[in-house]
């Protein structure tokens, strides 16, 4: 069994199937989260949010690169969403990995080398502000004022704003 039929078998389990048909796609809170995929982190938990209530991207590290503007866009332009909160962590992959030896790592294998950006990063603080200010520079995004970024520490899980 792989672990795509075991989710198959637990999303036939359900008791409650889903949303009402009628429930709308705006989040409630009008705030988009964006996360790193690190298992570890359960953002409905970390939140206490509902369903219906965030916009939440994830993507390796947290970060906010092209695509993450990409739904931003879509989130801010087309479901009015008007806050941004970027939540990295302590003991992430990123971390553990260098831009050079991911890509050469990469091309050995490959013969190819990515043209994108892996993203690595020595400092966490350091990678949270360079999201901020991303999102803070983006010309596609209306709303730049009302952005903020944390450090989640994964052992205690107490959340530290990055200024
Ligand atoms: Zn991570």
């Amino acid at each position: 069994m792989t672990a795509t039929d075991e989710l198959l078998a637990r999303s036939e389990a359900r008791t409650n199937p889903g949303p009402a048909e009628d429930s709308s796609p705006v989040p409630a809170l009008h705030v988009a989260i964006v996360t790193c995929m690190d298992t570890r982190i359960s953002v409905p938990e970390l939140f206490g949010l509902n369903r219906g209530e965030a916009h939440i991207l994830r993507n390796a590290g947290g970060v906010v690169t092209d695509d993450t503007i990409r739904s931003l866009a879509l989130s801010q332009r087309k479901l009015q969403t008007r806050e941004v909160v970027i939540v990295q962590h302590t003991s992430c992959g990123l971390n553990t990995v260098t831009e050079d030896s991911f890509k050469d790592e990469l091309e050995t294998d490959t013969g190819l080398r990515p043209t994108w950006a892996v993203e690595a990063f020595g400092d966490v603080h350091d990678s949270v502000r360079r999201s901020l200010q991303r999102v803070r520079r983006s010309d596609f995004l209306p709303n730049t004022d009302l952005v903020r970024g944390f450090v989640l520490d994964v052992h205690s899980g107490k959340l530290t704003e990055v200024g």
